[in-house]
């Protein structure tokens, strides 16, 4: 046995090693490889994006394309870069043609992005687009109907702040949409503050309250 504790970072590592050679879904036959994820392996912000795509697929890391240049703008503009997050996909592996994920895909793969999760322990997982949204926070509302609107929920067993976005391919030929985005996109270094910020203190009065010895259970006879 080893004498050195394994990280969380060492954990991810393996585990995106584990599943290089995955078989659960189909996609497994037309895929270059598995595009586990990359960025920051202790990020306080995720992103969830769809599937990888073309570019994705060949160069083995997601969001390398020109929503991915578009995502890189969008952290820039709230002084981030893809070094301080982690960006991950519902697929890990690329459908054909860049079809949508079908949902047997996204169960045999939503394993995965839970064991990231838990294994990252992100404050803020922001999804990219409907899949991840409709995904994480097991409601089928689209995101056209909550974006910009944050929720707390579990996932991996972790307590998270759920923020849904517009998917950033989407907002590349939509200016309206991108609009959205970015204002969206704003509110997150105000989010992640929030969701970092130890828990207030109870009010004096429910302190008071609770440290007052229970009242007896009156007998029912
Ligand atoms: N779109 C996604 O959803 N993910 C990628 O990795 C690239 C484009």
């Amino acid at each position: 046995m080893s004498a050195v504790p394994v990280s969380e970072l060492d954990e991810l590592r393996a585990y995106a090693e584990e599943i290089a050679g995955c078989t659960r879904c189909r996609l497994a036959q037309g895929r270059t490889q598995v595009v586990f994820g990359s960025g920051n392996p202790h990020a306080d912000l995720l992103f969830v994006g769809e599937a990888p795509g073309f570019h994705e697929d060949k160069q083995g890391v997601p969001f390398v394309g020109q929503a991915g240049k578009l995502l890189d703008k969008l952290l820039g503009g709230i002084g981030m870069s893809r070094a301080d997050v982690f960006v991950a996909n519902v697929l890990k592996c690329r459908p054909p043609g860049n079809r949508d994920p079908q949902p047997d895909e996204i169960e045999a793969c939503e394993g995965h992005l839970f064991r990231q999760i838990s294994l990252i322990e992100p404050v803020v997982v922001a999804t990219l687009g409907n899949f991840a949204t409709k995904l994480l926070s097991g409601r089928p509302l689209g995101i056209t109907r909550v974006h910009g609107q944050e929720q707390r929920t579990t996932i991996g067993g972790r307590d998270v702040l759920l923020y849904p976005l517009y998917h950033p391919a989407a907002a590349l030929y939509t200016p309206a949409m991108l609009k959205v985005l970015e204002s969206d996109f704003a509110r997150l270094p105000a989010l992640l503050g929030r969701a970092l910020e130890p828990p207030a203190p109870p009010e004096p009065e429910l302190a008071l309250v609770r440290s007052s010895p229970p009242s007896e259970q009156l007998g029912l006879f």
